[in-house]
């Protein structure tokens, strides 16, 4: 232990289980995942060259700085933003903390410097810290956390911390989270304050405090948050009980209900708890909400959280394309409680649906230049379409910006959910071309993988090192893939998944050996469950790990989007890959289809008897581009799912 507790030589990514979780996957540290191109490389790419310079600037535009700055009892000025503006700092220092252990650069070593001294000038004597309750309602502290985000911003600092560590940086950080979370741990635990926040976060933050620091409070701490939800102990803050997940203990809840932002941190901390206490009633009530969540209210791009009205869940089947709101930090959420979810059982279709929301829903958050965000994600857009004043495009920032310095911490450490090591096996989830290095039988290997996916479905692995003795490769086979085909050494195999998921390949590699996979990249047809009103009747658009969408600007000239129809009989037909002005690299789908056009109606835009006005139906061919790409050219109409004739 060093003097600020650290664990000596942890240096890892985010979630590093303790030697005694139940883990069935482990996984890999900085720096052994190099992702170098491709999707992946290229979203790490503008992250870094536009997206992190936009967010350090925010950092004091927005006032998360100066806010602290003030509380420490420096400068003028009142505070600025929402309660929960010190969390936007946090998730900014845990982005420039990933990212500078990919690839040292002194404006986001100065940047974290910088705000460290602030927040250490800014901490009380008694550990605790928030700029907005110290400025504006310093007596009110710890008096209303069903809305005062309390637990949330101190969550997202110690996972700040906890990154900086991991990734050896500045500790003065770390120091400031432990005081902190050394101040809840009295308030909270000691001393019985009965409160939980009423968004939940800090849960997952603290087991992973306690993970690098080894201190056990934290985790009884979180074990503590845990156990008290959903007995009333939250308080109302006007939203009611299901908004804050308060309506039943965690145990008993089945499925995903109220803020789902809120709901899915809260899961990923559920199964943190679990992961390091052993305790089998949280994985498997966890388990039983993830299976109905998905099941009943998931787009299919991943997204979850169908409604406006308090950025929540909807009831089962609720999942309307136009007034979707899959906010952009809920498919962000989602990945954490599906990356422990994996680490837990070692089932792939954990990573499956990480794959479906990196690809899709949280994709399409960013702009292919990487300085616009989308906060909320639809699969439909209408040409006048109106939010407020505004038109539904991505935005630079936003007053509440929670959004986008979560991408870029999510961005950042990309590298870190694309594979696991588990016993004597290396697992690899997602495709991308770059270097690993593990340690599955104990001896140091190195892989490289050389890929074009998702534009095409080969991926090609070589053994660059072996290690000394046998050990086994195991490849996720996704579940949209109809067939795959695997060859070792140009040598068939089977590659047929076990029961978790993955093609395992075992034995004794020697240095230069291939393995090939090839997926299935055939375009194919969605249809939705018929018990989701808002798409009965209409298809979508898939092709590998991606969902489709028709936009305006790539129809036939004088045909309107909304009035598209997939033909009877349709071919899907796969263009050659391309370079997309507005859009970058890009493979376009067409689909024969009908410009079903109907007149407006002279009243109501209803009908009596079987038959409708008269409509006039031409033979067209419709385009479609991956939905992530989306809203890069003239902002008009977009859908996904087109209808059935
Ligand atoms: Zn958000």
């Amino acid at each position: 232990m060093t003097t600020s507790g650290v664990r000596a030589g942890q240096i890892s990514g985010p979630v590093v289980p303790t030697s005694e979780a139940r883990v069935a996957q482990r996984p890999l540290g900085v720096g052994d995942v190099t992702i170098t191109g491709g999707l992946f490389g290229r979203w790490q790419r503008i992250n870094r060259e536009a997206s992190m310079a936009l967010g350090l600037r925010q950092m004091e535009e927005a006032g998360s700085l100066p806010n602290l700055r003030l509380a420490a009892g420096e400068g003028e000025g009142e505070f600025v933003g929402y309660r929960f503006q010190d969390s936007d700092l946090y998730k900014q220092l845990e982005a420039a903390a990933w990212e500078h252990a990919r690839e040292p650069a002194p404006e986001l070593a100065r940047f974290i410097a910088e705000s460290a001294e602030v927040l250490v000038r800014a901490q009380r004597a008694d550990g605790y810290l928030n700029s907005h309750y110290q400025l504006v309602k310093p007596d009110k502290i710890y008096a209303e956390l069903e809305y005062s985000h309390e637990h949330y911003c101190a969550g997202h600092l110690f996972q700040a911390a906890v990154a900086g560590a991991r990734a050896g940086g500045d500790e003065r950080l770390l120091a400031v989270a432990v005081r902190l979370a050394d101040h809840l741990v009295e308030v909270f635990l000691r001393q019985g304050h009965p409160g939980i926040d009423g968004h939940a976060e800090v849960e997952t933050a603290l087991v992973e405090l306690y993970r690098l620091t080894g201190t056990r409070p934290y985790l009884e701490l979180a074990e503590k948050f845990v156990n008290d939800r959903g007995h009333g102990l939250v308080g109302d803050s006007g939203l009611g009980v299901h908004y804050l997940q308060d309506h039943l203990p965690v145990r008993q809840a089945r499925t995903a209900v109220g803020h789902a932002v809120r709901q899915l941190y809260l899961d990923a901390g559920v199964v943190d708890v679990y992961l390091e206490t052993g305790d089998e009633s949280l994985l498997e009530c966890s388990i039983r909400r993830w299976e109905d969540t998905v099941a009943t209210k998931t787009y299919l791009t991943g997204g979850m959280g169908s409604r406006h009205s308090g950025e929540s869940v909807g009831d089962r089947y609720e999942l309307p394309s136009d007034r979707a709101y899959s906010e952009t930090c809920a498919s962000i959420a989602a990945v954490h409680w599906n990356w422990r979810l994996l680490l837990a059982t070692g089932h792939a279709r954990y990573a499956d649906l990480i794959e479906r929301i990196l690809h899709n829903a949280f994709a399409a958050s960013t702009s292919a230049d990487g300085t616009r965000f989308f906060y909320v994600n639809p699969l439909q857009r209408r040409d006048d379409h109106l939010e407020g004043d505004y038109l539904g495009r991505r935005r630079e920032w936003f007053a509440c910006a929670c959004c986008p310095p979560n991408i870029m911490r999510l961005v950042s450490s990309l590298g870190h959910y694309t594979a696991t090591t588990g016993q004597d096996v290396l697992y690899v989830h997602q495709y991308a071309p770059g270097t690993i290095r593990a340690e599955p039988a104990g001896d140091r290997i190195t892989l490289t993988t050389d890929t074009g996916y998702p534009w095409d479905g080969s991926v090609r692995f070589t053994v660059d090192q072996a290690g000394g003795g046998e050990w086994a490769l195991a490849l996720r086979i996704p579940g949209w893939s109809a067939s795959a085909r695997l060859t070792v050494a140009g040598e068939w195999v089977g590659a047929v998944p076990d029961e978790r998921g993955y093609v395992v390949l075992r034995r004794a590699w020697r240095e230069g050996d291939t393995v090939e996979l090839t997926l299935d990249m055939t375009p194919r047809l969605v249809y939705p469950h018929r018990r989701i009103d808002a798409v009965r009747g209409c298809v979508a658009v898939e092709r590998g790990p991606l969902v489709y969408c028709f936009e305006q600007i790539d129809q036939e000239r004088g045909v309107e989007l909304d009035d598209l129809a997939l033909a009877p009989g349709a071919t899907l037909r796969v263009l050659a890959e391309d370079e997309l002005k507005g859009v970058g690299r890009t493979v376009r789908i067409e689909v024969d289809a009908l410009a079903v056009a109907q007149p407006r109606a002279g009243g109501l835009p209803y009908f009596t008897g079987s038959s409708t006005e008269p409509v006039t139906a031409e033979r067209v061919t419709a385009t479609a581009i991956p939905y992530f790409q989306w809203d890069n050219r003239d902002g008009r109409a977009m859908r996904v799912w087109l209808p059935l004739t």
